[in-house]
């Protein structure tokens, strides 16, 4: 619009000062060409007609009416002999006029001056009269220019009032031009902002009424689709990932190639306990150990997988197989991934191995040894001794019986931790498992001078493998038996089970003794194979150290679980739930 103006502005201004020069210009030369041939009448008129010089004064005077101009005769020094307008006398000396100057050299001359009496400019044509007064006299006649100004006042009112019109029209046809251009791009930009700021459900774009701008609107439209399409795709395949990442039991770490974390899992934030931002920290800043920082770096610089093997301990030992690995893209470095392998129950279970071999071996020499030891003996000569021989050949078979229950039982801890004993499952009376294992081991109790105490309520019913439930009792009972001193007394009892909640249809199946109890810092450990509180006592008893081991798979087998509660000096009670039916 301001381009416009200017322009316009520059024309009609260019337009007027031409203008107002060429009509001066015509206008002056018409009027000069009037005077001439007027002053040359006069000429005449005064030379034909005037004797003396006395006839000049009122001849000038006559002229000048008659012309309607002004009409002054100079003589040659300059002074005013007459004029047909003012007095002569009160006229300083004209001689250095220019017209007069002029048409003493010339014969004619003319000149355009600015009267400032009149307060307007004023045309001068002179003419030598060198026919009368001996031939020095200048006839001027003066016409002064008021009309020009008039008509250039004219001229110059309509070129402006043009003009304004012209600009008025020029600057509603420019407002209406912008506004027919700016709109439609005013409309694209804030449709490319709203892009921009992600709002891309906007109302498709409507653009200008030129191909061009049509043109435009259709391309940013289809951009808009594309972009929203893209965006679509990605946000789809971001929270797959996420997805991916969430469920993954792994922790993961993703830095970017400067070294900064971009995002962790969730088992990732669980593991080291994270619970603010993590994006653009250090990994070591929540890891906190300098070879997974190391590790990360490395990978970064080399673009190399590296391994490295982590050992946390927090509350209990946790190790990790942790590997580094780069994320290339277009063959460029643009960060790396981490993945931490939680190897803790593998190093546990391969430990348990290790252990368990070495406890069996263990506990298969002492017997072997003893064996041995009472053959060699009497193989010596003992055997002649008959009463050492009885008491040899008596210790061969304890050993052997230990043995024999030591390989029984790692055979039926296999079976149920293998899992190749399949649950029969059925519906049985409690009471009923009851007394058949009470029966077994009653004359064990007698022996030990230990009452046994039942308080099961009749017709309760749970749902289990009757023959391996029944083993697991027998187990607590051997163990309560051989745990509490002579005179003790034993209890089993049923109660419905309150520990843990929506338990209420199960029940717990408890033997209870007043023997020496459990300490307190053994108690996590008595399940684990081979563990006993008191080693000497227990082999003593001949216990193999796998008893509660058998009852705690026996369960697991069953999906329920073995408890125990005890106090050291004053008694267990250990406890198996069953389902109540
Ligand atoms: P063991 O053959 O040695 O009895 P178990 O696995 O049956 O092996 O028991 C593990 C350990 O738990 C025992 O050595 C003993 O120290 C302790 N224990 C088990 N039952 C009782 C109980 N009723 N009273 C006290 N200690 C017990």
């Amino acid at each position: 619009m301001l381009a416009c103006l200017s322009v316009l502005v520059l024309a009609l201004a260019s337009a007027h000062l031409y203008l107002d020069r060429v009509i001066r210009d015509f206008w002056v030369y018409h009027l000069e060409q009037r005077l001439l041939r007027e002053v040359r009448f006069a000429r005449v008129h005064l030379s034909e007609v005037a004797n003396t010089d006395e006839d000049l004064i009122p001849l000038v005077n006559e002229v000048g009416l008659r012309l309607g101009v002004r009409t002054t005769l100079i003589n040659g020094q300059g002074r005013v002999l007459a004029d047909s307008e003012t007095d002569p006398s009160a006229l300083e000396n004209h001689a250095n006029h220019p017209e007069i100057s002029t048409a003493r050299q010339q014969g004619r001359g003319t000149s355009v001056r600015y009267s400032n009496t009149l307060d307007i400019e004023i045309l001068y044509v002179a003419t030598a009269v060198p026919e009368i007064g001996g031939g020095h006299l200048v006839l001027r006649l003066a016409l002064p220019l008021r009309d020009m100004g008039h008509i250039k006042q004219r001229i110059a009112q309509a070129i402006w009032i043009a003009s304004t019109l012209g600009l008025c029209l020029a600057l509603l046809l420019a407002y209406a031009t912008s506004r027919y251009i700016s709109r439609p791009i005013l409309d694209a930009i804030w449709f490319v902002r709203n892009i921009a700021s992600g709002r891309l459900k906007h109302r498709t774009l409507r653009v200008g009424s030129t191909r061009e701008l049509r043109d435009l609107g259709t391309a940013l439209d289809d951009m808009r689709r594309q972009i929203q399409t893209h965006i679509g795709q990605i946000t789809l395949e971001k929270s797959r990932l996420e997805a991916v990442l969430t469920s993954i039991t792994e922790a993961i770490l993703v830095t970017d190639q400067s070294g900064r974390i971009l995002m962790g899992n969730g088992t990732f934030e669980k593991l080291f306990g994270v619970s603010d931002a993590m994006e653009g920290r250090m990994p070591i800043e929540l890891v906190r150990h300098r070879e997974v920082q190391d590790a990360i770096e490395q990978t970064l610089k080399t673009g190399q997988v590296v391994f490295l093997d982590l050992n946390r301990s927090d509350s209990r030992e946790n190790h990790f197989d942790v590997q580094v690995a780069p994320i290339l893209q277009d063959d460029q470095m643009a960060g790396s991934v981490t993945i931490f392998y939680d190897i803790t129950e593998l190093r546990r279970l391969e430990r348990i191995r290790k252990d368990f071999v070495a406890n069996v071996s263990h506990e298969l020499r002492t017997p072997l040894t003893a064996i041995k030891g009472c053959a060699a003996t009497l193989a010596d000569g003992a055997l002649d001794d008959k009463e050492a021989a009885q008491r040899f050949v008596q210790m061969i078979n304890t050993h052997a019986d230990r043995l024999h229950n030591l390989v029984e039982d790692i055979l039926d801890l296999s079976r149920i931790e293998s899992g190749a004993l399949p649950l029969e499952t059925g519906v049985y009376p409690i009471q009923k498992m009851v007394d058949s294992v009470v029966g077994q081991i009653r004359p064990l109790a007698k022996e030990k001078n230990l009452a046994i105490e039942i308080k099961i309520k009749k017709n309760v019913q749970v749902q289990c493998d009757r023959k391996l439930i029944e083993q697991a009792l027998l187990n607590l009972l051997v163990n309560a038996i051989k745990y509490t001193p002579e005179g003790g007394q034993i209890w089993i009892q049923a109660r419905d089970f309150k520990h843990v909640e929506n338990m209420q249809t199960r029940i717990a199946l408890e033997v209870k003794d007043t023997g020496m109890g459990i300490p307190l810092s053994d108690m996590n450990r008595i399940f684990e194979r081979f563990y006993r509180v008191d080693k000497g006592r227990s082999r003593a008893m001949g216990g193999t150290g796998l008893g509660l081991s058998i009852v705690r798979h026996i369960m697991d087998a069953h999906g329920e679980r073995v408890y125990v509660e005890s106090e050291q000096g004053k008694g267990s009670t250990f406890g198996l739930t069953l389902p109540r039916i």
